[in-house]
């Protein structure tokens, strides 16, 4: 068996702290690592996320990075048609240079793979509050959810499908891994882990913004009558009469299906089908875009969510076409619990299931705390039976050495070469 591709992540931060060369010396010896990539636009996130501090940073013991800040120098004509651009960082540190410039130039001198991470969220809470408030999803009472964009809202889709055609026009880059958090899928009623209970409080998620629904009724979609009916829905999962508490409490305590869900609300099937359109819809031109920019520029889906993923509008099978390999980005490893590894075996397959065989597919493994060298062991060895093209690991910045040295054990394990 073969591995086709070992990729590390690495930030802005990292390279100055550390150096690339010693990076990539690191990842190189330790891991069989051949790909590397910057997570170029970065969500608003402690590092290190699982541990207090750094395992092997000479410079500090955590670092607490701006939000959603990009770390290239943008060149803002490929955002003319968009009023959002991307905000760069403002820290003394990190300003003055282009890290993903940095990055890629000094991973081809080694001939190595490498790409970009446009990570969870691309617009920071700051501007989302403000000018670009209208941009956001917005939940059925008109309340904007957090700092997610809304993919039917044309300035923010032109924004993101922009970052896209920039990454590829601009950069000598392999991969563009899209990290992006689609619908908001509400929450699960009265915090139960039934999945009709998961599935019913996504219509407190999003969005019903004007924009959706101008794109529902461009589908032929009777949106008014759809939130109508969701209306109800959602009044009764946030401030329910008695009669629907009761209600509720016994759907929390049965083992309801979803499928029951479904049937009785033929409106909230509609509008799930309707939200994974649209974000189908913008994947395709994501894909058109970046390909346009660059033919062979692979569009990498980063499946961070490995449960009801579909209640955000993921439908892997529908959004096949429109990409070009996918990151599962399980990482049980650093439950620090053996068996939650069936419970990575699972989703890989459910993953391959949806895309089939031929679909490019890397499978991620956990190497923070608190997986340890066993865990990420056997971590490679389910990768490597549930037909991993490769790994790809999560995060350097957290991993201690010993961890990183059992990628390699575990390959010798699983009995698998580099390609
Ligand atoms: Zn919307």
């Amino acid at each position: 068996m073969f591995f086709r591709e070992i990729s590390a992540s690495l930030y802005a931060w990292d390279l100055a702290d550390e150096g690339i060369e010693r990076i990539l010396d690191n990842v190189q010896e330790m891991t069989n690592c051949n790909s590397v990539y910057l997570i170029a636009l970065m969500h608003h996130e402690k590092r290190p996320l699982t541990d207090f501090f750094y395992p092997h940073n000479p410079v500090r013991k955590t670092y607490c990075p701006e939000d959603s800040r990009a770390y290239w120098h943008p060149d803002l004509s490929f955002y003319d048609k968009t009023p959002i651009k991307p905000r760069t960082s403002e820290r003394d540190l990190l300003k003055d240079t282009d890290w993903l410039a940095t990055c890629i130039e000094a991973v081809r001198k080694r001939g190595l793979k490498t790409g970009v991470e446009i990570s969870h969220t691309i617009i920071d809470k700051e501007r989302a509050a403000g000018e670009f408030e209208h941009c956001m999803q917005h939940n059925i009472y008109g309340d904007r959810i957090s700092q997610l964009i809304c993919f039917n809202n044309p300035d923010s889709r032109e924004y993101a499908v922009s970052l896209f055609a920039e990454m590829a026009g601009r950069y000598d880059l392999d991969y563009i891994q899209t990290c992006l958090i689609p619908f908001s899928a509400g929450r699960s009623v009265r915090g139960s882990s039934l999945p009709a209970a998961r599935l019913l409080g996504t219509v407190l998620g999003g969005c019903f913004c004007e924009h959706c629904a101008r794109a529902a009724a461009a589908k032929g979609l009777d949106y008014e009558k759809i939130k109508q009916d969701l209306l109800v829905l959602a009044d009764s999962v946030s401030n329910p009469t008695l009669e629907q508490a009761h209600e509720l409490a016994l759907l929390c305590a049965s083992n309801t299906s979803q499928t029951a869900i479904l049937m009785e609300n033929p409106s909230l099937y509609e509008w799930l089908n309707f939200r994974r359109d649209s974000l189908t819809d913008f994947f395709k031109e994501v894909h058109t875009r970046s390909h346009a920019a660059k033919a062979d520029i692979d569009i990498r889906l980063n499946a961070y969510i490995s449960a009801d993923a579909e209640l955000s509008g993921i439908d892997l099978r529908a959004l096949k076409p429109h990409l070009d390999s996918i990151r599962s980005s399980d990482y049980s490893e650093q439950s620090g619990d053996p068996a939650r590894l069936e419970f990575k075996r699972k989703w890989l397959l459910s993953v391959r299931r949806a895309v089939g065989d031929d679909m490019y597919f890397l499978s991620a493994i956990g190497v923070r705390p608190k997986a340890t060298p066993e865990l990420i062991r056997q971590g490679v060895v389910v990768s490597a039976e549930c037909g991993a093209d490769g790994l790809t690991m999560g995060h350097y910045d957290g991993a201690s050495y010993s961890n990183l040295r059992a990628i390699k054990e575990g390959m010798e394990i699983a009995d698998v070469e580099m390609a």
